[in-house]
């Protein structure tokens, strides 16, 4: 114990008079995967000599440890997925407002926060897939008609409780009104050939195995299984082209409220915004650049050219709640 007590000491003492050399570092709280956040990270620390340290974890707990910590957080930048998430953590007064002109100039207006407390970073498309086999895209138009009766038994759909859904259904409520919205999701739910899905992956498998012959997933799932097998029997259809456009959504940040190095976050939060730093953001999960100045990757790009939903994403968060009463109501699970 003595020799504890006298080893810590010396650790203390050791710290206290080591020289400063960069009291440059950042805390990030990442619900956005490890993978997905370090090789960007370490090009930053090359680059500036800024330390990043992170943890990751789902944005629940990542939310509520922001909450607890208060003034106290080590934290001074939550990332996470989708607005409806980072809408929540803004709500919750976990982070501070911001004025940067760099991001405002990076960023299209409507995938940030119209109060500037978080900002998209990478671009999502929540679209159609279907089975190239048994589906001839010409029979597709919209989210709205996978509700018609032609597609009875023949939709698969991931469930009601995962954010990406109830931000679909969030932005078909503003888009087509409360009314036209709930009937869409309950011929939605006439339509299910079985019941919903854990996972996007998951009910791709399904239509791959003939369960069903479309579902709606984010571009990146279906991506990751192109990867594995090139000639996969899906394909991606972009709906509502002759009006809103597809469902994009975004993975963002924003500074927190007590952030210690608050500076040197939204330093790195710009550089995150810029051309360098977009391409691999995106690219890494084979999303889409939020920066309109940065190329997509070029498995990416092979899936073609679409118009994507204009209205600003923060929608998806203020209707969040009806938008899961909804879907409660309309039986979809
Ligand atoms: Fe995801």
């Amino acid at each position: 114990m003595k020799r504890l007590i006298q080893t810590l000491m010396l650790i203390t003492a050791t710290t206290l008079a080591a020289p400063v050399v960069s009291a440059e570092q950042i805390v990030v709280y990442s619900a956005r995967n490890e993978h997905l956040i370090k090789p960007v990270f370490d090009r930053y620390t090359q680059k500036t000599g800024v330390e990043i340290k992170y943890i990751t974890d789902k944005e629940g707990p990542l939310l509520a440890r922001l909450k607890a910590e208060g003034a106290n957080t080590p934290a001074d930048m939550l990332i996470t997925v989708d607005a409806g998430n980072l809408w929540h953590a803004a709500q919750e007064g976990v982070l501070a407002p911001l004025e940067s002109e760099t991001l405002l100039a990076n960023i299209p207006a409507h995938l940030r926060d119209p109060q500037k407390r978080w900002f998209g970073l990478s671009v999502r498309a929540r679209t159609i897939v279907y089975s190239s086999e048994r589906v001839n895209p010409g029979e597709l138009s919209s989210y709205e008609d996978l509700a018609d009766p032609k597609w009875r038994k023949r939709l698969c759909l991931r469930t009601s409780k995962k954010v990406y859904n109830q931000s679909l259904v969030a932005m078909m409520m503003e888009r087509l009104g409360k009314e036209q919205a709930e009937e869409v999701v309950r011929g939605w739910v006439a339509n299910l050939a079985v019941p919903p899905f854990s996972n996007d992956t998951k009910a791709m498998e399904a239509v791959l195995a003939g369960q069903c012959d479309v579902t709606i997933v984010n571009t990146y799932y279906f991506g990751r299984m192109q990867s594995k097998d090139p000639a996969i029997k899906l394909a991606l259809y972009w709906p509502n082209q002759a009006d809103s456009g597809v469902h994009v959504n975004v993975s963002g940040a924003g500074i927190t409220r007590h952030a210690k190095h608050k500076q040197a976050a939204i330093d790195l939060l710009e550089w995150l915004s810029s051309t360098t730093a977009q391409e691999m953001f995106a690219g890494l999960n084979m999303e889409y650049p939020v920066n309109p100045e940065v190329e997509t990757a070029p498995q990416v790009q092979a899936w073609g050219d679409f118009k994507g939903d204009d209205t600003n994403i923060a929608k998806a968060g203020e209707l969040q709640t009806e938008a899961v009463m909804l879907m409660d109501r309309a039986g979809y699970r």
